[in-house]
């Protein structure tokens, strides 16, 4: 009797690797981040990556860091978690799980809350000591929601596309 194949992706690295694949879609020259939300039954629900709403040209609206409020991307761009809860048009997000290759910040750490999702696997966490994410944190731990980093496996997926 031949048994099953070995060297099949774990539902962890398939859950990031989908979300790492969603931010390759970012146009953001610096930041690419990409978020999958799956159920709690393992079933892919959404995507998303951090862009600009419909309708706002990537090559109209700034791109840019610094300079003026209206200058920079800040204002406009809309971050992966929350482009993946509003992707998700099938109805309710409650108890699902959302795998980002970037710790959530404040804001979507807000709609991740009154989602209902109540799990997030995140990747890195370089923003840490900043409001944003200190504040995304507080919010999350009184709201419970439970949020680990992802542990890499170090295995390298090649997909020739
Ligand atoms: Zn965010």
């Amino acid at each position: 009797m031949t048994g099953k194949r070995d060297g099949y992706i774990s539902w962890d690295e398939y859950f990031m690797g989908v979300a790492k694949l969603s931010g390759m879609r970012s146009k953001d020259p610096n930041s690419q981040v990409g978020a999958c939300i799956v159920s709690q039954d393992n079933k892919i629900l959404s995507m998303g990556y951090n862009g600009f709403p419909m309708g706002c040209s990537d090559d109209e609206f700034p791109w840019a860091r610094d300079g003026g409020e209206l200058d920079t991307k800040y204002f406009y761009v809309t971050h992966s978690e929350l482009n993946a809860i509003l992707n998700y048009r099938g109805g309710s997000l409650e108890g699902a799980k959302l795998y980002v290759s970037l710790f959530p910040c404040n804001e979507c750490a807000k709609a991740i809350i009154q989602a209902g999702i109540k799990t997030i696997v995140y990747e890195c966490d370089k923003y840490a000591d900043s409001p944003a994410v200190k504040a995304s944190k507080r919010m999350l731990d009184a709201a419970g929601v439970r949020y680990y980093q992802y542990t890499p496996t170090g295995r390298k997926i090649e997909i020739e596309v």
